[in-house]
Parts: structure tokens; C-alpha cells; sequence
């Protein structure tokens, strides 16, 4: 569905992402920082099994490899769970539509289908 302007009709509009763009940085950050929790779990893990498996040498690379995976996967789900949490916040609060016509901003009238906005709204 095209998206045209309520105010002019016109159909040059783009959608700003603002609050996207803002919750996919800031849940990387805060993945990272959560995912170093993480990575200091998995180095334990991973020095203990490498301690086991391959002795000194295995214990160095079997924390390397578990705090590696450990901090890539906190900074991963963090940035999806913040740009998903974002979209919904452009969608629901911040007009997210801008006209290029005539500087309007507006909602997507398509983003309610997708989300159920009662949740967000008092
Ligand atoms: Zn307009």
C-alpha cells in the first residue's frame, strides 16, 4: 500500500525511523554491556572445558572463544530487541511519516496492523 499524505494528498513521503535507528544503537550498547556478563560466564565455561580437553593451553583458548561468543550474541539480541522496540515506538508515539510536500508528519496508518497499540497506550 502507498502511503500519501493526509493533509496534501501527496505520495512523496519517508519514513523518519527515528526512534528505530536510536533503539537499535542503544540496545547494542546495552546487549554489549549485558553480553560482557555474558562473555565473563562463557570464559569460565570455556576455560574449564578447555582445562579438561586440551589442558593449560586449551583452558587460555576455551575462555577466548567463550567470552567472544558470549559478548557477540549479549550485543546481537540486544540491537534486534532494541530496533524491534523502536519501530514500535515510531509507529505508536513519534509521527513517523513526514511529508516531503508539505513538511506534514503523521502516523503510518499501516503500523497498527502489525502491533496491538493498546499496550502502549494509556
Ligand atoms: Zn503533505
Amino acid at each position: 500500500m502507498v502511503l500519501s499524505c493526509p493533509h496534501c494528498q501527496s505520495m512523496k513521503i519517508v519514513k523518519r525511523d527515528v526512534a528505530k535507528r536510536m533503539g537499535g544503537l542503544l540496545g547494542t550498547v546495552g546487549g554489549a554491556a549485558s553480553g560482557a556478563a555474558k562473555a565473563m560466564e562463557g570464559a569460565q565455561v570455556g576455560s574449564r572445558v578447555g582445562l579438561v580437553a586440551f589442558g593449560p593451553m586449551g583452558a587460555t583458548l576455551g575462555g577466548f572463544a567463550g567470552a567472544l561468543l558470549g559478548g557477540l550474541l549479549g550485543a546481537t539480541t540486544g540491537g534486534v530487541a532494541g530496533a524491534k522496540l523502536g519501530e514500535v515506538i515510531d509507529a505508536q508515539v513519534l509521527h513517523n511519516c513526514e511529508c516531503l510536500h508539505c513538511g506534514h508528519r503523521f502516523s503510518d496508518p499501516n503500523a497498527d496492523e502489525a502491533f496491538d497499540p493498546g499496550v502502549f497506550r494509556a
